[in-house]
């Protein structure tokens, strides 16, 4: 293997990745079923099958992959949807990613970095309309260290604004730190640290990322070790799709949760897939080199689910409402809501402005509009965190999940955050389909968590707050 100036190695080798792809494409259907028959057991596939499940193109054999998908999803994770937003710090970069607005070559953009009052403005604007768990986003710029990104975070978590107004978890994407610096992150108590590889094609990488520290491939490939090294439990990765072909990214990403595994005992908490948008000033944004189409999108979303069916699946507000939702029933976990792009964009009122935002956002409606709608097909909205405040991240988390811990304890505290959030913020017309939806789900559970879940959503009523079993 091949290491660079700091003695980092490639652990993802490009033709082993390609033979993987190519000695399952064209699969008979018998060999497909197989697959599927041993994906319904939910305990993940191989990179062989994954390859083989990403290369079907029979409608049939499709529509058997998304129904597979769909139970593997229905038994991990009921009907639960955990929500959260981005929340845009800085936009400064001093790279130069051909795909994405915040470029260093984007003299025409505004630039901003909010300050802790315009921080405290912003997080309170999120509290006020019922957001639990923010995604802080930022450029990568030499004046921005770990020290900074720390206070930022402290800055978040310190407000608290009236009725149950406080972030409970605060994920991050910046760039990748030094062991160092990701303690000091730890430190302040950060939830995911996530930052996606973009492509693990080494050559398309540095065609796309010619200046700036992200040019060096190796430094981000061996991020998420320096992360967990530092003793952060939970990583999110991914990979931009329209980069470069969406199978070896994938199978490529799919290496580097099992080299996560085997090195630290745990892969990925997360995984994300978003699909290139368009971007001031980017051609191939505009039009992606390795366009990937909505049945591909759904595919790949669907195999990842099986592949690995204890890892949450993040869908950004890239994706339009139609799209949102067919992702939710084949996969997606975690759903971002009510997004804008760039820093300052929640205290503005003229905030669709494309010569501000990172990307154009394809789904623009409100939180208490979006609830409406996975309310309506009969999806529970979740803030909960209850296990990372328990402590019960990474490995430990990994080990619940695959127990069943999953439906009995996160589908009766999805409920609980959610009447929470009735009582709060929702408008009437969500209050009324979620009170009733609420007294349906009740029923579900075993008689003793329904005994507990009752009792607590009454103490909500009567005012209590931040409850969970
Ligand atoms: N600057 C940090 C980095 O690059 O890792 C973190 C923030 S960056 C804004 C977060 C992610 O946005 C990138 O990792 C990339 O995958 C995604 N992104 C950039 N340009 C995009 C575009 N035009 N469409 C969709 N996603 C994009
Ligand atoms: Fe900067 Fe990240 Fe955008 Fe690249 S993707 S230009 S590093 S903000």
């Amino acid at each position: 293997m091949k290491t660079d100036i700091n003695g980092l190695e490639n652990f993802i080798e490009t033709q082993k990745v390609w033979d993987i792809v190519h000695r399952n494409a064209h699969a008979d259907s018998a060999r497909v079923c197989d697959i599927l028959a041993k994906a319904e057991e939910a305990k993940g596939l191989t990179l062989d099958e994954t390859a083989c499940l990403l290369q079907v193109d029979d409608p049939e054999l499709n529509e058997k992959i998304f129904e597979t998908a769909a139970k593997v999803k229905q038994a991990i994770y009921g009907n639960r949807v955990v929500l959260f937003a981005p929340l845009y710090i800085t936009n400064e970069c001093s790279n130069r990613c051909a795909y994405c607005g915040f470029k260093d070559t984007n003299t025409d953009l505004v630039r901003r970095t909010l300050s802790p009052e315009e921080i405290r403005q912003e997080v309170s604007i999120l509290e006020g309309i019922g957001h639990k768990r923010l995604l802080l986003v930022y450029g990568e710029h030499p004046k921005f260290g770990a020290d900074w990104i720390a206070e930022t975070v402290k800055t978040v978590y310190e407000t608290v604004t009236e009725k149950s107004g406080e972030i409970r978890r605060v994920n991050i994407n910046c760039a990748p730190l030094d062991v160092e610096g990701f303690r000091t992150l730890h430190d302040v108590g950060i939830g995911t640290y996530q930052c996606f590889q973009e492509t693990y094609h080494p050559q398309t990488y540095t065609k796309l990322h010619p200046r700036g520290h992200k040019k060096h491939f190796l430094w981000r490939l061996h991020a998420m070790h320096r992360a967990m090294e530092a003793g952060i439990d939970d990583v999110g990765m991914g990979t931009l799709l329209g980069l470069y072909d969406y199978r070896f990214d994938t199978i490529a990403l799919l290496t580097h949760a099992q080299e996560l595994e085997k090195r630290f005992g745990v892969g990925p908490h997360t995984l994300s897939f978003p699909r290139l948008e368009p971007a001031l000033n980017s051609d191939i944004a505009f039009n992606p080199p390795y366009p990937i189409s909505d049945s591909q999108f759904k595919r790949l979303v669907a195999v990842l689910r099986l592949a690995v069916p204890f890892t949450g699946l993040i869908l950004s507000t890239r994706e339009n409402e139609e799209m949102r939702r067919q992702l939710l029933d084949v996969g997606v976990s975690q759903l971002s809501a009510g997004s804008r792009t760039y820093p300052g964009a929640y205290s503005d009122p003229n905030f669709d402005r494309p010569e501000v935002q990172q990307f154009c956002v394809g789904d623009n409606r409100s939180l208490d509009e979006v609830i409406q709608e996975i309310v309506g097909h009969g999806y529970v909205p979740s803030w909960c965190t209850a296990c990372y405040r328990e402590g019960r991240t990474g490995e430990e988390f990994m080990k619940l999940a695959k127990n069943g811990f999953i439906q009995k304890f996160c589908s009766p505290n999805a409920l609980l955050t959610f009447s929470e959030y009735l009582q709060d913020y929702a408008s009437e017309k969500t209050c009324v389909a979620g009170h009733a939806f609420i007294q349906k789900e009740i029923g579900k559970g075993s008689d003793a968590n329904r005994k507990l879940l009752v009792e607590r959503l009454t103490r909500i009523e009567q005012g209590e707050r931040d409850l969970y079993l």
